[in-house]
């Protein structure tokens, strides 16, 4: 289990992370986003012992994870960082950079966890080329089969879909997902700590997901009551497309009754429904998502509303009627 305890790091006049303490359990997956400069980079390099903290402490199951300050080679032996810029030594193939984190194994085992890792991260087509002849999802899955060829107990991933296309994503993003999944048999389970600016990808495999802002911890829950319950405007954003408005400007919609009229509600898209019983709007945009259409309606003269619709009978222009139920409005504190 990987603690951090008040985790501090001031860069000259930048706070880059303040107060942070969370807690990861083996073979668990958390996803932390925020803003860029939210000081997310930082507190990985923290956890990994790479930088040294001004205050707090991290602790491996329940030894001290030292910063670089306090030992010769930096780095615990049992926690990787996969850089968001890979890091990849450029001179020697994808193999043998993978090779390169077993070099401390007997030759015949080696060869065999390399082929095995090769596999895993389907690289084994290109394992002669040299990173610059792969394309930016294999530089990042040789990154990962690196970091995790000597099944470390804690794996720490910076952005690791931000540089890639769909189907890339959905392979790291499952590779990931299964190896947290199976006991590795080395240092017994991993577990993984994804940085990430956008939480789409994140929000289906994390177990919790934590909001970072100004190098604040500002919330951490499971995906699923972070992104339904935000406390803020800020984390609701971070968590997916929203509309954040005044109850006072939404009388139409008949939503609860709040105590205080600047309450902000929180409504997600797709808690927005085209209803003929609802309130009466008119669509000022209309764009093809592919699977669905999104709408933006104009209720008021201070209120336009983003949903989602699968119907394509729709015009800018059009008046609808929408509705939102009673139990989806979130209200969040002005
Ligand atoms: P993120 O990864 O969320 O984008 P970072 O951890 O990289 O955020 O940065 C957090 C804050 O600390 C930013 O304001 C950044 O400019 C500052 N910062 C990061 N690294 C350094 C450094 N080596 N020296 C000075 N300031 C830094
Ligand atoms: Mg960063």
């Amino acid at each position: 289990m990987l603690t951090a305890t008040k985790l501090t790091k001031t860069y000259r006049d930048v706070q880059a992370v303040r107060h942070v303490s969370l807690s990861l359990e083996p073979g668990r997956i958390m996803a932390l986003v925020g803003a860029s400069g939210s000081g997310k980079s930082t507190l990985l390099n923290l956890l990994a012992g790479l930088a040294d903290a001004d205050a707090g402490e991290v602790r491996l199951n329940n030894e001290r994870v030292v910063g670089p300050s306090e030992v010769l080679v930096p780095g615990h032996a049992n926690i990787r960082l996969v850089h968001q810029e890979y890091q990849l030594m450029p001179n020697v193939s994808v193999r043998e950079n993978i090779k390169y984190a077993l070099r401390f194994f007997e030759k015949s085992y080696r060869e065999y966890r390399v082929d095995q890792l090769l596999k895993l991260c389907r690289l084994t087509d290109v394992q002669d080329r040299i990173p610059r002849q792969v394309s930016g999802g294999e530089k990042q899955r040789t990154a990962i089969a690196r970091a995790i060829a000597d099944k470390p107990a804690i794996l720490l991933l910076d952005e690791p879909f931000s540089h890639l296309d769909l189907p890339n994503r959905l392979i790291v993003r499952d590779l990931l997902f299964d190896m947290v999944r199976q006991d590795n048999g080395g240092s017994g389970q991993t577990s993984c700590i994804i940085v990430t600016h956008d939480a789409t990808d994140a929000l289906s495999i994390a177990d919790s997901l934590g909001i970072m802002r100004d190098g604040k911890l500002i919330q951490i829950g499971s995906p699923v009551d972070v992104y339904r319950r935000p406390t803020t405007a800020y984390a609701a954003r971070m968590t997916g497309p929203v509309n954040i408005l005044k109850a006072k400007h939404l009388p139409t919609l008949h939503l609860p009754d709040t105590n205080n009229p600047n309450e902000l509600v929180c409504l997600r898209p797709e808690q927005i429904h085209l209803d003929e019983t609802g309130a009466t709007g008119t669509i000022r945009a209309l764009f093809f998502k592919g699977s669905h259409y999104e709408l933006e309606v104009e209720l008021s003269r201070y209120v336009c509303l983003r949903l989602l619709t699968t119907r394509s009978d729709m015009q800018v222009g059009q008046q609808v009627r929408i509705r939102v139920a009673a139990e989806s409005a979130w209200y969040l504190k002005p």
